[in-house]
Parts: structure tokens; C-alpha cells; sequence
């Protein structure tokens, strides 16, 4: 059994993992960032000993997947933009010492790719780009089971090429990045600055209602959708000129509505990546559910301490 954290902006999920990726205990609470990190910590400790309690199962490893920055070799997150005040912590350290096991630690983004990978819809391919859509773009990317790193450990974020240059402004500086065009909070923002009053609901419109709506048969929530998988298909594209991956598997919370995206997705692309066999790239959901990520989080232990490249070829 691996020990699972999966240390979030807003929620901390912390479990057991077997070795066949299956979810065997979890326990979930609110991250509460403002009140520090030693606060989190503990309140990560205890959850950690709480799940221990109710199984009596005993780990041989810790796994971490953060949000945010991070170094993942010393297990030190860098900047802290959704953890404020938690720049500088080191729970890949903390935790070890504390459970007397190892540790390991990667950007979530990271940890959920190498779930798919493992265990989910990515098994068996040898490049696998992951892709969650949800209020932002992320993912990881893996190749023959190792998780692909940059200069200094460091995580490539996939949702910030630029699609359009005088696009919205996007929180990593530039402008008109695929998130900043394409993530659940871009299109809700569309669609409230763009929605005629006579379609107009009261109150702003989740990505969800706008789906909702779409099925019901409204035709501008319709024309969202379909700008929705426009700018996905794009992003898309691109990833698959850049790599050409065997699968590009899709999770997230806007892949609730998968079935209202994957037709024009697969138009955008049919459309031109002339010079790639891009019909050799799968295009596949995540089939790991809301546990993606802690499932990911495990893992990270795996994929650091144990030889495992043999399972994803
Ligand atoms: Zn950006």
C-alpha cells in the first residue's frame, strides 16, 4: 500500500493506494492555505494516520502531487500562488521523517499523468500526453513510463501556449493562451460577456449550465460549445505537431461533457495536421474518475523508487 496526498488550492485529499491503482481508503478536507503550513501539515499527518487506523494497513511509501510550482528532487514547492504562505515548505521531508518511509513529490498536473498512464486510459502507450481541462489547462507528459521533466526538474505547463496574441490576458503574462481560451472559467467568461439578453439566465452561468442549456437546444449556448471545442481541438493540434503522441488522454472537469466536444475536436484536427500522421494519435478520456490525481499522487512514489518502465511499454 502506497500513502497518498494530493494537496490542492482549495481541498487536501489524502488516501491508500494499492498496487493496482485502486482506491482503498480516503479521506478528504479543506486545504485552508491561510492558516500556514504547519497547520496544513498536521492536519495532513492526522489524516494520513486516520486512513492508517481505519484499514491497519502499513505503507512503504508516501506519494505527493501539489499544485503549483515546485521542485520535485527536493520536494520543495516554489511558488505559491494557490498556497499562499506556503512557499518554501518541504512535506516531501516533513512526511518522510515523520511516517519513517520515503517519498516522493511532483506537480499534480505530473501525478495525474502518470496515473493515466499506469493504470488508466494511457496503459500500454509509450507517449502519452495528459490533458486536464477544468478552471484552468494542465497536464504532464510521459514517454516510455517516465515522466518527461525540463531544465531543473522543473513541469512544462502545456496550457500556456499562446494561440492567440491579442487574445484575453492570461495569468502567466502573455496573452490569448490555450487556458486563457479554452479552460471552464474562459468560457464561462464568454459566454456572460457575449450572451444575448434574450438568452440570458439569471445569474452567471457555470460551464456546466452552458451545457446544459446546448442540450436543451439554446442556440447561443450551442455557439459556446462549439467556440469551446474549437479552441480545444486547436490546443490539441498543436500538441499533436509538437509530439505526436501515441494518446492524448483528456480529463478534468469539462470532460463531464466530453460526448458535446469530441465531435468538432476531431474535425479541428482532421483539418490540418497535414504533416503528422495525426490519425496515429488516440484521443481517449481519462478513465480514473475524481481520484485522478491522488491515484497520480501514489504513483509518483512508484514511478520514483520502483523500476516500472516495463508496465507502460
Ligand atoms: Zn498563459
Amino acid at each position: 500500500m502506497i500513502g497518498a496526498v494530493d494537496i490542492g488550492g482549495t481541498k487536501i485529499a489524502v488516501g491508500l493506494i494499492d498496487d493496482a491503482g485502486r482506491v482503498m481508503c480516503r479521506v478528504e478536507a479543506a486545504t485552508e492555505a491561510e492558516r500556514g503550513y504547519t497547520v496544513g501539515l498536521q492536519k495532513i499527518s492526522e489524516m494520513l494516520r486516520s486512513v492508517l487506523g481505519k484499514t491497519g494497513a502499513t505503507i512503504r511509501g508516501i506519494g505527493i502531487g501539489m499544485t503549483g510550482m515546485l521542485d520535485p528532487i527536493r520536494g520543495e514547492l516554489l511558488d505559491a500562488d494557490f498556497l499562499p504562505g506556503w512557499e518554501g515548505s518541504r512535506p516531501l521531508e516533513d512526511l518522510s521523517r515523520e511516517f519513517g518511509v520515503s517519498a516522493a513529490m511532483e506537480n499534480d498536473g505530473d501525478a495525474g499523468a502518470l496515473a493515466e498512464a499506469y493504470w488508466g486510459a494511457g496503459k500500454g502507450k509509450g507517449r502519452l500526453v495528459y490533458v486536464t481541462v477544468g478552471t484552468g489547462i494542465g497536464g504532464g507528459i510521459v514517454l516510455d513510463g517516465k515522466l518527461y521533466r525540463g531544465a531543473a526538474g522543473s513541469h512544462p505547463e502545456i496550457g500556456h501556449h499562446v494561440m492567440e496574441a491579442s487574445g484575453p490576458d492570461c495569468t502567466c503574462g502573455l496573452r490569448g493562451c490555450w487556458e486563457a481560451l479554452a479552460a471552464g472559467c474562459s468560457m464561462e467568461k464568454w459566454y456572460a460577456e457575449n450572451c444575448p439578453a434574450a438568452e440570458r439566465n439569471s445569474g452567471p452561468a457555470s460551464a456546466r449550465k452552458i451545457c446544459e442549456l446546448a442540450r436543451k437546444g439554446s442556440e447561443f449556448a450551442k455557439r459556446s460549445v462549439d467556440r469551446e471545442a474549437t479552441y480545444l481541438g486547436l490546443g490539441l493540434a498543436n500538441l499533436i505537431g509538437m509530439f505526436v503522441p501515441d494518446v492524448i488522454v483528456l480529463g478534468g472537469g469539462m470532460m463531464q461533457s466530453a460526448d458535446l466536444y469530441l465531435g468538432k475536436i476531431r474535425e479541428v484536427i482532421r483539418s490540418g495536421c497535414r504533416f503528422v500522421p495525426a490519425e496515429k494519435t488516440e484521443i481517449a478520456l481519462a478513465s480514473l474518475g475524481d481520484d485522478t490525481n491522488l491515484i497520480g499522487a501514489a504513483m509518483t512514489w512508484r514511478h520514483r523508487y520502483e523500476n516500472l518502465s516495463a508496465a507502460a511499454s
